[in-house]
């Protein structure tokens, strides 16, 4: 019998939709994924204000990369005699908090649902990974991970450098599943949905419409663009 999930699997594969099941939701406290791919670079913009999503480069006419340069000529020109250097900073602030932030994507099994998904995760937990991979007790140098990892999010912490922390967890989760080898092999690649999310953007931005028969493949937005490791520190 064919049941809904096989419907929406082939609804997927035929309209080219296939993103798995969503992005992955990084909540306080425990955050258990299996990381199943490596992590692709995106850029982001965080403007309250202003814009926020993607950035597509100055290029190709960001929105984001043109306030944020705005912000910096502003900047630059408050600061300009400013003697005290820890002043100075200050004017730099809205600058550092719009500007172009990397993030990066990759798929996950989600252990709360056992569910592939993507992860956007910040720098610092690409950090944290890389750290991982590189320990002479924890390295690893294959796609699926040989274990699971605990991204810990403190939202109370003094500083958003602590935000996160990333720990291995080796114990209980076992193999990655053939099953799920399987359905990772038909998610849209995460470097290939950058590109689409980056591509129907500037085709926004541009306001070019579809050609006949093209198919908006309506690539999906995380649900929370803001998160808290947004807030600049530097
Ligand atoms: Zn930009």
């Amino acid at each position: 019998m064919q049941t809904f999930n096989d419907s929406l699997k082939e609804a997927e594969q035929k309209f080219n939709m296939s993103s798995g099941g969503g992005y992955a939701q990084i909540q306080n406290g425990d955050n258990l994924f299996r990381i199943l791919t490596p992590a692709y670079l995106l850029g982001k913009h965080f403007n309250e204000m202003g814009y926020k999503g993607v950035c597509v480069g100055k290029d190709n006419g960001c929105p984001g990369c043109l306030e944020a340069d705005k912000a910096l000529q502003d900047a630059e020109e408050k600061a300009k005699g400013e003697k005290d250097k820890e002043k100075a900073k200050k004017f730099y602030e809205f600058y550092n908090k719009i500007k172009s932030k990397p993030k990066y994507l990759c798929y996950a099994i989600d252990h709360r649902t056992d569910e592939v998904k993507l992860l956007e995760i910040s720098h610092g937990v690409l950090q944290a990974l890389a750290m991982l991979q590189n320990d002479k007790e924890w390295g690893f140098s294959t796609f699926p991970m040989i274990y699971s990892v605990n991204i810990k999010k403190d939202e109370n912490a003094p500083s958003p450098r602590d935000y996160y922390k990333v720990v291995g967890s080796p114990k209980g989760w076992g193999e990655v599943s053939d099953e799920k080898k399987a359905e990772l092999a038909k998610l849209t690649p995460p470097e290939e949905i950058i590109q689409r999310q980056k591509d129907k953007k500037i085709k926004e931005l541009t306001h070019k419409e579809l050609a006949p028969g093209e198919v908006d493949r309506g690539i999906e937005y995380p649900k929370d663009e803001i998160s808290p490791d947004d807030i600049p520190f530097n």
